[in-house]
Parts: C-alpha cells; sequence; structure tokens
C-alpha cells in the first residue's frame, strides 16, 4: 500500500492500544493510518500474549463473578504499585474499564469464565476466548470494516514538533525513508523492553540475560524519539514488570508457556548453590511478579527451583520437561552447580521444616524455623527421588519509563506545556499509572481505556 504525504490522523503501534485509538477515530469519520513495524503475521505486539484485562463491574458480565467495585480496583492499585501511581489518572483506567469492555464486545471480541489455575482472577479480570490473538485479529478485523489504512513493515524512527505541535513521522517503510504529516498523531508502540542496548543502559550487564516474554519489535523507537524532542517522561528505566520463567525460553516470544509455577512448592537457589528468598510467601499470583527482580539481583541473573516427587502435581505443568535425578549430588552435577553446597542447602533446608498440615492451595503452617531466610509457607522435606529441578530466568515483559499524559492522553512536554495533536497509550504511557509492581490485566486496561480516549480527541481535533 503506498502511504501518502498527508493523513487525518496517525497511530503508530497496532496493539491493544493502537488499535483502540484507530478504530474510535475511524468511527469519527477520519481518515486513519495504522503504522506498525511488524509484518502481518506478526502484529498484535505483546497484546498477542494475553489472556485477560482488568474490568470494574457491578455484577456478573462478560464470564466475570460477582462486582469489582471501583474502590476495590483502587485498593488493589494503589497497593501493589505501593501509591507509586497517578490517582487521577488510575481512577479514570478504573471507571472506563466498564464501558471499555462493552465497547470490546461490539467490536465483536467474546469472553470467557476463568480458567482453573488463573487463581481469584473471575470477579476481576475478564478472559478472551481464544486469548490475545484472538482478540488481535478481531479488532483487525474490525479497524479494516471502519476504515483504517493498515501499513505493515512500517517503522516510525522519529517525530518532528513545531512548537507544541507535531508535524510529522518519519522512519522506514518497503525499504525506502517515508514521512507523513497529519492533523494528530497517536503513539502507541510499546515499551522499549526488546532494545538490549536500552535495556544494558538502564540494568548494565545483567539485562544481557534477561529474556524477553514478548515482542521484539518494541524496542522504543518512538518512546526515545519523543524524549530527545522534549517530552517529559514518567518512572524510571529499570521499573518493569518481570517474572521469573524457564531459562530455557527463547530470547523474545517465549508467551505465558515459559512461566514456572512450581516455586512456592520448591526451593530456589543461586549460581552458588544458595537459597535467597522466601519461596513460601504467599500464593503465586500474588508473588509471581517479584521473582523476575529477584533472580536478576543473583550472580549470572539465574536460579533453579528444586522439588522432589511428592509436589509435582501441584502446580501447572511446564512446557520444558525439568531437569531429573535420583540424588542431590546428582542434580547438583546435571545444573553444574556446586555439590557440596547444594547438598548442604537441601540438608539444612530439611531439617529446619517444622511438622505441619500440607495445604497446597491455601496458606499453611508448613514453615521452617532458624533458616536464613526461612520458607513460611508449603516447606516440605526435599527427601523423596526423583529430584527435579528447573532454571529460572528473568522474564521481562514490559518496562515502565514512559511519556507523561494528562487525561485526554496528550503527551506532556518537559516545559510544562501539552503537546496539541500528540497523543499515547499503552505500554508507552502506563507508567503514569503503574509506577511500580503490578495487578495482573492492567496492562490491557490501560491501553484500551487510553487508547479510545487518545482515539477521540485526536478524531475531534480541528484540520
Ligand atoms: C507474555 C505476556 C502476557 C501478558 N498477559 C497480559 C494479560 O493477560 N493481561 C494484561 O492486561 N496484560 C498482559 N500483558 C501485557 C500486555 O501485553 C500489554 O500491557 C498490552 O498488550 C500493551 O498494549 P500496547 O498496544 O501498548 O502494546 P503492544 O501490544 O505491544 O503493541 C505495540 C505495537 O507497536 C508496534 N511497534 C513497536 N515499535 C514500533 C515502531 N517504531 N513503529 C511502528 N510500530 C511499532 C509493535 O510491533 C506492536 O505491534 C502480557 C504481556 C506479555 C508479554
Amino acid at each position: 500500500m503506498p502511504l501518502p504525504e498527508l493523513a487525518d490522523v496517525v497511530v503508530a503501534g497496532g496493539g491493544h492500544a493502537g488499535l483502540c485509538a484507530a478504530i474510535t477515530a475511524a468511527e469519527q469519520g477520519r481518515q486513519v493510518y495504522l503504522l506498525e513495524r511488524a509484518p502481518a503475521v506478526m502484529r498484535g505486539g505483546n497484546t498477542r500474549h494475553t489472556r485477560n484485562l482488568r474490568v470494574m463491574h457491578d455484577g456478573p458480565v462478560a464470564g466475570l463473578t460477582g462486582s469489582y467495585s471501583e474502590a476495590e480496583f483502587w485498593a488493589d492499585l494503589h497497593r501493589v504499585t505501593a501509591g507509586n501511581t497517578n490517582e487521577p489518572l488510575a481512577r479514570l483506567v478504573i471507571r472506563e474499564s466498564k464501558p471499555l469492555l462493552d465497547w470490546l464486545e461490539n467490536h465483536g471480541v467474546h469472553f470467557q469464565p476463568s480458567l482453573r489455575g488463573t487463581l481469584n482472577l473471575s470477579h476481576s479480570n475478564a478472559f478472551f476466548l481464544g486469548g490475545g490473538c484472538a482478540l488481535s485479529n478481531t479488532l483487525y478485523q474490525a479497524a479494516e470494516q471502519a476504515g483504517v489504512q493498515i501499513v505493515y513493515e512500517c517503522r516510525v524512527t522519529s517525530v518532528s514538533m513545531e512548537g507544541h505541535r507535531c508535524t510529522h513521522v518519519s522512519g522506514q517503510f518497503e525499504g525506502a525513508d517515508f514521512t507523513l504529516a497529519a492533523n494528530a498523531f497517536v503513539m502507541c508502540s510499546g515499551g522499549f523492553q526488546a532494545n538490549a542496548a536500552w535495556m544494558r543502559e538502564a540494568w548494565g550487564e545483567a539485562a544481557d540475560n534477561f529474556l524477553i516474554r514478548g515482542t521484539p519489535y518494541n524496542e522504543g523507537d518512538v518512546l526515545r524519539a519523543l524524549m530527545q524532542q522534549g517530552a517529559a517522561t514518567t518512572g524510571d528505566p529499570t521499573q518493569c514488570h518481570a517474572v521469573a520463567i524457564d531459562a530455557r525460553a527463547p530470547k523474545y516470544d517465549g508467551g505465558i508457556v515459559s512461566r514456572l509455577d512450581c516455586v512456592p512448592y520448591s526451593i530456589v537457589v543461586n549460581r552458588q548453590g544458595e537459597r535467597f528468598y522466601d519461596e513460601g510467601e504467599d500464593f503465586w499470583p500474588k508473588r509471581y511478579a517479584i521473582w523476575g527482580r529477584l533472580v536478576a539481583a543473583q550472580p549470572e541473573q539465574i536460579g533453579y527451583a528444586i522439588i522432589d516427587s511428592k509436589v509435582t502435581e501441584h502446580f501447572m505443568p511446564s512446557v520444558f520437561p525439568a531437569i531429573t535425578a535420583e540424588s542431590i549430588p546428582a542434580l547438583a552435577e546435571q545444573l553444574e552447580l556446586p555439590i557440596e553446597t547444594l547438598n548442604t542447602t537441601v540438608q539444612q533446608f530439611n531439617q529446619a521444616v517444622q511438622p505441619g498440615e500440607y495445604h497446597p492451595q491455601q496458606l499453611d503452617d508448613c514453615r521452617t524455623v532458624g533458616l536464613t531466610p526461612n520458607k513460611t509457607h508449603w516447606a516440605l522435606p526435599i527427601d523423596t527421588p526423583p529430584f527435579y529441578a528447573y532454571p529460572l530466568r528473568p522474564g521481562i515483559t514490559f518496562t515502565y519509563l514512559g511519556l507523561m499524559v494528562d487525561s485526554t492522553a496528550r503527551v506532556q512536554l518537559s516545559d510544562g506545556n501539552a503537546c496539541t495533536n500528540l497523543f499515547a497509550a499503552g505500554e508507552i504511557m502506563a507508567g503514569n499509572i503503574l509506577g511500580q509492581g503490578y495487578c495482573a490485566g492492567t496492562g490491557m486496561t490501560i491501553g484500551g481505556v487510553f487508547g479510545r480516549i487518545a482515539g477521540a480527541q485526536a478524531a475531534c481535533l480541528p484540520s
């Protein structure tokens, strides 16, 4: 498809946020160009990998049970971010999540009840039937029907400003440079987690050992271009959503199947064969998002979850098979860990385990005493062969450093002004709401709510 020189609205990035923005603007009669860096088969960014979004609701709807009030949603968000959130924007996301659900259904997205194993999310998180890929395909279809011009393999790398107004974007398309002017621009091109050099700037050499759970295309091109143009940012470059995933997952796009749920029933040791954190602190859904950072802080950014044959049925099966041995020394040998140290770690752990009643689905009283750190729930001696190990690496979902926006999704400038015709939605601005921590399902809610706001704002600007 040839690119014009001028459009009404240009949207950069075709994930959830970009699609919501593009459809909204097109339905208001605007001629919209959606520029997506990936080829068509890889479209949909991190959105392809998702399963659900968090929504406020008054009663059972779209596969959700009970109700989930603004107060409860806000309390959950406030707790996980430790208050490091912009309250007016966070409350806007919460309130607008309700109409977002209807909007998605009206655009063909179907929902299903939450699946077993997704623990305690059935009243707060609406699950996409067919997952994020189905949602993405459905919204691409809706975008085409609304008349959005979708341009694949089109990479936006720079943004030009005159005063507080954005004049055009440029980049590469079909092996050549392009420039496209527009009346309004919506930036939805994700975080910078797939940009190895930028991650290194933020984390140092440790970043080389990180795995990126989602798309390789979110390299922060537009974020960086706008930072160079004086856009105000929010958040710290090391803040991100990071979980511990199977170290054997591919560098990019491993998705949710590389997640490991065995940690609460295991001991986790580092490269030196030593434990470093309470594996049984809380239920896994409440703790999985801290383990990426915990592993990132260990030597060579690797950990090993070790279990015995008593607990193999208590967590979701892994996509990669466990490393198995008949004894702890044999397991240490396979993992190339110091045999003596791992043996001592396991023996000391076993000796510290107190009698208790083991309940894999409850915060039980099986714990250790006298260890640093102790394991406070689900502590059973690791004594029944065969023994199993899973290697863990930090799996980065998305970064939080982003463009500062206001409640109209307008990008703010470091001189205190707002851009008149430049908007942002999704991961690229999620740090306004997620200063730290994470509440499952909020990534998609932020993208959808701000995508719709940005699309509507972009559409109503006079030409
Ligand atoms: C494995 C995994 C599971 C997840 N599960 C959930 C979940 O269940 N619920 C939830 O709420 N969140 C989940 N998330 C987070 C969620 O994916 C994001 O919060 C959400 O998809 C963000 O939407 P977005 O549109 O901002 O970004 P994306 O969906 O990543 O879209 C960004 C798009 O921009 C394009 N792009 C990048 N750079 C350029 C450029 N220079 N020019 C043009 N285009 C560009 C990319 O190709 C991509 O298509 C998950 C993420 C991962 C990785």
